[in-house]
């Protein structure tokens, strides 16, 4: 008995120090190695399929690669990118749409007008936090990283503007990283193959080869740039995107002025998602809408699904209008665009990809798919700051840094002392009872009458 219950306590030492993280965890402060955010708008996860990348490759062969990444709905630039820096999804940060309405300010939003802080305080992106943990950081042109967002303005960060060249943006924010009070962390945007995706379409082979060479190019000048600044190996460098695109076409229009008087109702924003503000009988616009296409889910904002994570938020509007994949919407016309984005985010043609190199991962790792909330947590582990409240989980990516055990091997030995402890503890708890029940009022005769035979047909 006695030697059993050692063994017992020992076992279960041995199974609680194997699991836990056996580096420095997700404490703040431990590690400073700076971090380089870069997005590549509108990568669809499935290009790495379809397409060569022999930049981006060697880019992951030695790091990580997660072949698709499940973003937020919508699955649009704005929201998608505040996602990345928040960890919260789009009804808790307020990044909704391109489009918002707030009744109660009567404020507009759009990508073109975004630099009021109202549209982005309700969140504190890492940028933020990373300088209030005493550290630098600096965005060439990630989206709101030049909006004075909770009264911090970051210095560190240009106003956005789409004639400044990938090699400038990114020469700023090399230069920054190797200042004497350096960059701790950096983010930056790039606007491909977002636009060609919508202006050829995703199934213009032709063309998206061709931007997507352009941007594998831009992954290799990455990479160079790198090595000449002596930062290549030495900081962590992800590679990622906000979402995906799909076909459209001329055959797949969803013509509202054909369902509903154009009078009766405000349009917030219009394709794949509508916001709707009935402005007299909200009954006869929601019907009319309701009925209008095979192709298009309606939604009272209420009714709209959990998974969404869309509707707790007073920017979502009366009525959303959901296209399926591949329609659009328009009031009158013809079709706005050949390829588009924003669809529900289950959508496989909506998912980007995640890349990432440096010292902190797994080398040669590789997983299926993450949630693109979980991000966020992972970069607060890296630079080693404590993340804000956020929809995201550290447990779900620990796997993909160096210094957590999560090997197979590691996972088969965990199981093998897990059945030897559920063994041994049973062995010890039916030991105990029988050196217990020896004087007793032998409630178990049978036990006493196998007592020394084997055990085993207690087991029954
Ligand atoms: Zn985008």
């Amino acid at each position: 008995m006695q030697t059993s219950g050692l063994l017992c306590v020992l076992l279960i030492w041995t199974r609680l120090s194997s699991s836990l993280p056996s580096g420095n965890g997700s404490e703040s402060g431990g590690d400073t190695t700076p971090l380089l955010l870069v997005s590549f708008d509108g990568f669809r996860a499935d290009y790495l399929k379809h397409y060569t990348f022999p930049n981006l490759e060697k880019f992951f062969s030695s790091g990580l690669l997660v072949h698709e990444l499940t973003n937020v709905f919508t699955t649009k630039t704005f929201p998608n990118h505040y996602s990345l820096v928040t960890g919260l999804y789009a009804e808790s940060h307020g990044i909704l749409a391109s489009m918002m309405y707030d009744p109660a300010t009567k404020k507009n939003f759009s990508i073109q007008n975004d630099s009021d802080p109202f549209w982005w305080n309700r969140a504190k992106p890492i940028w933020v936090s990373v300088e209030e943990a005493g550290y630098r950081a600096a965005s060439a042109m990630w989206p709101g990283s030049d909006v004075n967002i909770q009264n911090h303005t970051l210095e560190y960060s240009f106003r956005y503007n789409s004639r400044v060249s990938f090699s400038e943006r990114l020469g700023n924010l090399t230069q920054w990283m190797t200042e004497n009070r350096a960059v701790k962390f950096a983010a930056l945007y790039w606007e491909e193959p977002d636009r060609s995706g919508h202006l050829y379409g995703p199934e213009n082979t032709k063309e998206m080869r061709r931007v997507l060479s352009e941007v594998d190019d831009l992954v290799g000048l990455l990479m160079e740039q790198l090595n000449t600044t002596g930062l290549w190996g030495k900081i962590n460098v992800i590679i990622t995107s906000d979402h995906g695109m799909t076909q459209c076409s001329e055959d797949r229009l969803i013509v509202l002025d054909k369902c509903v008087s154009p009078d009766s109702y405000r349009l917030v924003d219009l394709t794949p998602v509508a916001a709707i503000i009935p402005l007299k009988d909200n009954v006869t616009v929601y019907t009319n809408l309701s009925g209008c296409h095979s192709h298009m889910k309606v939604y009272l904002k209420d009714t709209l699904p959990d998974r969404l994570h869309y509707k707790n938020n007073e920017r979502t509007q009366p009525i959303i209008l959901v296209a399926d994949e591949g329609w659009t919407i328009v009031k009158h016309g013809s079709l706005p665009r050949l390829g588009d984005h924003g669809y529900d985010n289950t959508l496989p043609s909506m998912h980007p990809f995640l890349a990432a190199h440096g010292p902190a991962f797994r080398p040669g790792y590789t997983m299926l798919s993450l949630n693109s909330v979980d991000l966020y947590p992972l970069m607060c582990h890296l630079i080693g700051i404590p993340p804000m409240p956020n929809n995201g989980s550290f447990a779900r990516v620990r796997c993909v840094l160096a210094h957590e055990q999560c090997s197979e091997l590691a996972l088969a030995v965990g199981a093998v002392i897990g059945v030897l402890i559920i063994l041994t503890t049973f062995t010890c708890l039916f030991r105990l009872m029988k050196n217990r029940d020896v004087s007793s009022a032998r409630p178990f005769a049978r036990l006493e009458l196998d007592e020394d035979d084997d055990d085993e047909p207690l087991l029954e």
